[in-house]
C-alpha cells in the first residue's frame, strides 16, 4: 500500500489510472478503523482491485471540540488493517492539505431539509462539514465507485443527494452494517465505552428489532415513544428514534407496504453518542 499525505502526490500517483481503463474506488474514513471499515474495502475489492481509503478527521463536521478532541487517532495500526485487507492507496493529509484556502466554501445544494432532521436537529451544521469533506475529498480522488456504510443512514442518503444534484459520475455503494455479536453496531468511538455502558448499548439494536417487529401492528408515534422507553430504561440518554421514509427521511405515520421505511436512532452512552439504524422493511 502507497500512503500520500499530499493532495500533489495522490493526484499524481492516480493520473496513471484515471489515464486507463482501470475503475478505482474510494473509501473515506476518520480513522481508528474497524472490521466495519474493513467491509468496505472488501465491497470496493468487489468492485475493482485499485482501492483509495482515506483517514482524515474532519472538523468542520464537528459541531462539539470536545469530541473532535476525543476522537482516536491511530494511524499507524490503521495502515496495517488497510494493508491487509487490500487496499492500494491511502491518503492521510493535515487539515491545512485539505481546506489550503480555509473552511468557508461549502456545498450550495438544496437538501430538501434531509439534513435538518435527526442527526441534522441533534448536530448542527454536521452534514454542511461533512458533505464539504466528502466533495472536496471526491474531487482530489475523482473515483468511479464511493463505498459507503449503512451505519450512517442519513450521512449516504444526503451523500447520494449531492451526487444526483450535483450530476457526479460516481456510482455510490451502501455497504451493510458490522456488528458486535451482541448486536451493537462497530463504532470507533465503541473503544470509549465504560465496561458497564458497553454492557448495556446493545438496547440501542434490541430496540430497532423491537420496532422491525411491532411496525405492522402498533401505532407508529407510540412505538417511537416506547422504544425510546427501552434505551432510557437501560441507562442510556436517547436523543431520537424516529421511523421515517428510507429515501426521503421523512416521518412516516402509517404503515404502508410498499413504502420503504427505517428506524434511526440515537443515544449518548455516559460520555458517548451512538448512532444505529434498521430498515424495517
Ligand atoms: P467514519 O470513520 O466513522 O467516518 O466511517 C467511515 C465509513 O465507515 C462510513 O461510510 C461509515 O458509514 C462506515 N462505517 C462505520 N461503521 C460501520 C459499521 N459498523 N459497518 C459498516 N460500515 C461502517
Amino acid at each position: 500500500m502507497k500512503t500520500f499525505t499530499t493532495v500533489e502526490t495522490l493526484r499524481k500517483e492516480l493520473e496513471k489510472l484515471h489515464n486507463s481503463e482501470a475503475k478505482l474506488a474510494f473509501v473515506p474514513t476518520m480513522g481508528a478503523l474497524h472490521q466495519g471499515h474493513i467491509s468496505l474495502i472488501e465491497a470496493a475489492l468487489g468492485k475493482t482491485s485499485h482501492v483509495t481509503a482515506s483517514i482524515f478527521v474532519n472538523p468542520t463536521q464537528f459541531n462539539n471540540q470536545e469530541d473532535l478532541a476525543k476522537y482516536p487517532r491511530t494511524l499507524r495500526e490503521d495502515s496495517e488493517m488497510l494493508e491487509k485487507a487490500g487496499c492500494q492507496y491511502l491518503f492521510a493529509p493535515s487539515v491545512e492539505e485539505i481546506y489550503p484556502y480555509g473552511t468557508n466554501e461549502k456545498v450550495n445544494i438544496d437538501l430538501k431539509g434531509m439534513d435538518l432532521v435527526m442527526e441534522g436537529k441533534f448536530r448542527p451544521g454536521h452534514f454542511e462539514g461533512m458533505l464539504q469533506v466528502v466533495k472536496r475529498l471526491l474531487d482530489i480522488v475523482r473515483p468511479d465507485y464511493l463505498i459507503m456504510g449503512q451505519k450512517d443512514y442519513q450521512q449516504f442518503s444526503l451523500v447520494n443527494q449531492m451526487i444526483t444534484q450535483l450530476n457526479l459520475p460516481i456510482e455510490l455503494i451502501v455497504a451493510p452494517t458490522m456488528r458486535e455479536n451482541d448486536g451493537l453496531a462497530l463504532s470507533s468511538r465503541n473503544r470509549r465505552l465504560t465496561e458497564d455502558m458497553r454492557n448495556n448499548s446493545n438496547i440501542i439494536f434490541r430496540a430497532l428489532q423491537h420496532a422491525k417487529t411491532r411496525v405492522k401492528i402498533e401505532n407508529i408515534a407510540n412505538l417511537e415513544r416506547s422504544c425510546k422507553s427501552m434505551i432510557e430504561d437501560q441507562g442510556l440518554k436517547p436523543e431520537y428514534f424516529e421511523i421515517v421514509d428510507a429515501i426521503e427521511l421523512s416521518q412516516v405515520r402509517k404503515y404502508n407496504e410498499d413504502r420503504k421505511i427505517v428506524a434511526c436512532a440515537a443515544a449518548w452512552a455516559g460520555e458517548v453518542r451512538l448512532i444505529d439504524n434498521l430498515l424495517l422493511n
